[in-house]
């Protein structure tokens, strides 16, 4: 579609970030483009019937937050372990080489909560499905996962099996 390829055209391919070997997909150009930013995130939202939207940190957290303002739905973060101030819940999952935690507010979500988690890059698909475990807990109700862009070749959404998950862009 025509929103893909304003996506396409405005983030960056970043050889060897954060380490060598790695290309990064850099959105900032992406962000700093005032109506391919908003495009997106109505298009991250389009259609999911939310009363809660999860970012996840760090570069969730800039979208998610005008999806929730767009939607009239709440802002939740999911944060790096150890920088939420109040009680939290936890979740590991397995990186490359050892292992990542992240958390949320264990009173973040009413029971019967419907939310959305927002992400920029759906890669392994790890931090998403952690995310989506976490709310769970919680006895919130996942509705799905709506990311910026989809890496296929790391298979991240074999991970994510029965939640909805919508990329706007898949590479
Ligand atoms: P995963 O857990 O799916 O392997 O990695 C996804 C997480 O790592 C997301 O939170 C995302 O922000 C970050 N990430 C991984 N690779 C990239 C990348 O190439 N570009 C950006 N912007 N984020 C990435």
């Amino acid at each position: 579609s025509d929103l893909t390829a304003l996506i396409l055209d405005r983030i960056r391919d970043v050889p060897d970030y954060p380490k060598p070997g790695v290309v990064f997909k850099d959105i900032t150009p992406l962000l700093a483009d005032h109506a391919v930013f908003c495009a997106v995130v109505d298009a991250l939202a389009d259609g999911f019937e939310a009363d809660k939207i999860v970012g996840i940190e760090a570069r969730g957290f800039i979208l998610a937050a005008p999806v929730a303002y767009q939607e009239g739905a709440g802002f939740v973060p999911v944060r790096k372990k150890g920088k939420l101030p109040a009680a939290v819940l936890e979740e590991s999952y397995d990186l490359e080489y050892g292992s990542a935690t992240i958390e949320v507010h264990d009173d973040a979500f009413s029971p019967g909560d419907r939310v959305l988690i927002v992400d920029d890059v759906l890669a392994t698909g790890g931090t998403a499905a952690a995310a989506v475990e976490l709310v769970r807990r919680t006895g919130a109700e996942v509705v799905g996962v709506s990311v910026l862009m989809e890496l296929a070749f790391l298979k991240g959404r074999e991970r994510l099996t029965g939640v909805e998950t919508r990329s706007l862009l898949i590479v």
